[in-house]
C-alpha cells in the first residue's frame, strides 16, 4: 500500500517536473531528468514549501565522527562514519575505513550522535481545541513530528474524514514537510459517543461497508474505539486484513482478551484502559470502573493476559505521554511555547490545578501502567510507541515523541532499550523492518542526529540536530520557527 503511493509520489514529481523544463522548451533534458528520477527512486520529491526547511539534499552526504545508536539495542559505537547516498545508507564503519566519495558533503559529527528516525504509532493531526472538539492541526503537527525526529508515523485515529490521507499524499509528493505517514481512517466505533466528530456505526455490515469504503479512498490503518461492538470489531478486522491492512484498538466495551481473539493486530494506551479487569463488566458495554487498581502486575491475572497477548501476536502501543498531563507532581510538559497563547493558557491552567491535587491515585495508575508495560515486553510481547496528543492538550508532536522514550526509561527499560521500541519496534509493526527502523547499510536513510549520547542519558534525544528523512537534511529550528505561536490555527 505505502509502496505504491511512494511510487506514485515519484511519479508526479516527475512529471511535474517534466512541465516545467517543457515550459522551457529543454525536452531532452527533461528525458534525462526521468531516466535519473528512475535510478534515484529512493529520492523524494522536495517541492518549495518543503525547500525552505530543507539544510541539504545533496545526493552524497557523509557522516563523520559520529556516535551511532542503531536501533537494534546494540551497544553505541563511537567515531563512525557513514555514507548516504540517493536517500539509502550506502557504506558505515569507524572513520578512515570508509572511504567518503569525492563530491561528498561532509559533515562533522563530533560530540553527536545518530539514531534511526523515530517511528511512532499513536500520533494525530488533531488537538483538543474547546470542550469536546478536536482542530484539524495537520500542516503544523506534521513539522513538529519531523523536527522531533519522527521519520515515519502512524495516526492513530482520525477525526476529519480525508486529511489524514490527503496529507499522506502531500508528504509522498513533496508539497508538505512531514513523516512517511499511515492515514487511519475515521473512527470505528459504536454508540453512544463522546466525541461528536465521528460517525457510529450500524452494525457488523455496515463495519465492513465503512471499511472497504476507505481503503478505497487510500486510509492504509484502522482505528476501532471505545463503544463498538464484538460483531461490529471482527467484521472490520475481517475486512481489513482481507485487504492487507491492520486494526488497533482503544478499546472498552470489548476487552483485550476479546479482541486478541476476534484478531486485533494492536492496542492502544496499554492496559490502563483494559477492560479485562473490570468488575461485573457487560459483554458489548463500555464500562466505567476498570479495576486497574486491583491489578497486580505480577499476579495471575495480569500474566495470563500478558500471555494471551503475546500468543496472539498482539502488539501493545505505550501512550505513557498523554497520561502524564494528568498526573499530580509530573513535570510541565515540553513545547508549550509553539501553542497560540490561548490554547497555552487553557492547558497551563488545568495542569497547574492538576498539580495542586494531592490524591496518589493516578501517580499509582501510571506507575502500574509503566510495570505492565515492562511485563509484556519481557514476556515477549511486540511494546511499540506512541504519543497520543489529545486529553486535555499539552503532548505536542515532536516533544513528547521524546518525552515518551524519557518515561519508557523511567518504565525500566534501558536507554538502547527505550530508543529500540521508538524506532525498530514500530518498523516491525508496520512490516517495513527490513527497510527502516534500524541503521545499517542498504536501509533508507531516515535519521535523527542529536548532541550529546542518548545511550548514558536519554534525555538527550531531546537536542535535535539534524533530521533525515530519505536522506533529505531538514533543519528541526526552522521547521519549529515556522509555526511557533500559532499551533491551533493551521
Ligand atoms: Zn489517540
Amino acid at each position: 500500500m505505502n509502496d505504491r503511493s511512494e511510487v506514485r509520489g515519484q511519479r508526479s514529481k516527475m512529471r511535474s517536473e517534466v512541465r516545467g523544463l517543457r515550459s522551457e522548451g529543454v525536452r531532452a533534458a527533461a528525458l534525462l531528468l526521468v531516466a535519473a528520477a528512475v535510478l534515484n527512486a529512493q529520492r523524494p520529491a522536495v517541492g518549495p514549501a518543503v525547500r525552505q526547511f530543507v539544510r541539504s539534499d545533496a545526493a552524497v552526504i557523509a557522516l563523520t565522527n559520529a556516535r551511532v545508536i542503531d536501533g537494534t539495542g546494540a551497544p553505541a559505537r563511537e567515531g563512525q562514519t557513514l555514507v548516504i547516498r540517493d536517500g539509502r545508507i550506502a557504506a558505515l564503519g569507524a572513520t578512515g575505513s570508509v572511504a567518503i566519495p569525492d563530491g561528498a558533503e561532509t559533515i562533522d559529527l563530533a560530540g553527536k550522535s545518530v539514531l534511526p528516525g523515530l517511528v511512532m504509532l499513536h500520533e494525530h493531526l488533531y488537538y483538543p481545541t474547546g470542550p469536546g472538539m478536536y482542530g484539524q492541526l495537520a500542516l503544523s503537527f506534521l513539522r513538529l513530528y519531523l523536527a522531533g525526529g519522527v521519520t515515519t508515523m502512524r495516526t492513530g485515529g482520525n477525526l476529519n474524514g480525508y486529511a489524514d490521507i490527503n496529507f499522506k499524499r502531500g508528504i509522498d509528493s513533496g508539497v508538505v514537510a512531514g513523516p512517511a505517514m499511515d492515514a487511519t481512517a475515521p473512527y470505528l466505533n459504536g454508540g453512544p459517543f463522546p466525541l461528536r466528530q465521528v460517525r457510529i456505526l450500524k452494525g457488523p455490515d455496515d463495519a465492513r461497508k465503512m471499511v472497504a469504503y476507505w481503503a478505497d479512498e487510500g486510509a492504509t490503518s484502522y482505528k476501532a474505539y471505545m463503544q463498538i461492538t464484538r460483531a461490529e470489531l471482527g467484521a472490520a478486522i475481517e475486512e481489513a486484513h482481507k485487504r492487507g491492512l491492520k486494526v488497533t484498538g482503544h478499546l472498552c466495551s470489548v476487552t483485550f482478551a476479546e479482541a486478541a481473539k476476534l484478531g486485533i493486530d494492536n492496542l492502544e494506551h496499554g492496559f490502563i484502559v483494559a477492560t479485562d479487569f473490570a468488575p461485573n463488566k457487560q459483554a458489548d458495554v463500555c464500562s466505567n470502573s476498570r479495576g486497574f487498581e486491583a491489578v497486580d502486575p505480577a499476579g495471575a491475572a495480569a500474566r495470563e493476559l500478558i500471555r494471551e497477548l503475546v500468543a496472539r501476536r498482539v502488539a501493545i502501543t505505550s501512550t505513557l505521554t498523554v497520561f502524564e498531563t494528568s498526573v499530580p507532581g509530573r513535570p510541565v510538559p515540553p513545547g508549550l511555547d509553539v501553542l497560540v497563547p490561548q490554547l497555552r493558557e487553557q492547558f497551563e491552567r488545568q495542569h497547574t490545578a492538576i498539580a495542586r491535587q494531592t490524591d496518589t491515585t493516578r501517580l499509582a495508575g501510571l506507575k502500574k501502567e509503566m510495570a505492565m508495560e515492562l511485563a509484556f515486553a519481557k514476556a515477549g510481547g511486540l511494546l511499540v510507541a506512541g504519543t497520543d496528543p489529545t486529553g486535555y492538550g499539552g503532548v505536542i508532536p515532536g516533544y513528547s515523541n521524546q518525552r515518551q522514550l524519557e518515561l519508557l526509561v523511567e518504565a525500566g527499560f534501558t536507554p538502547l532499550e527505550a530508543i529500540s521500541i521508538g524506532t525498530l519496534n514500530g518498523a516491525k509493526y508496520l512490516g517495513r523492518d527490513a527497510r527502516i527502523g534500524t541503521i545499517a547499510v542498504g536501509k533508507q536513510a531516515d535519521l535523527m542526529v542529536v548532541t550529546g549520547n542518548p545511550a548514558a542519558r536519554i534525555g538527550d534525544v531531546r537536542n535535535v540536530e539534524i533530521v533525515f528523512r530519505l536522506g533529505v537534511a531538514y533543519d528541526p529550528k526552522k521547521l519549529i520557527e515556522s509555526v511557533k505561536g500559532s499551533v491551533g490555527l493551521y
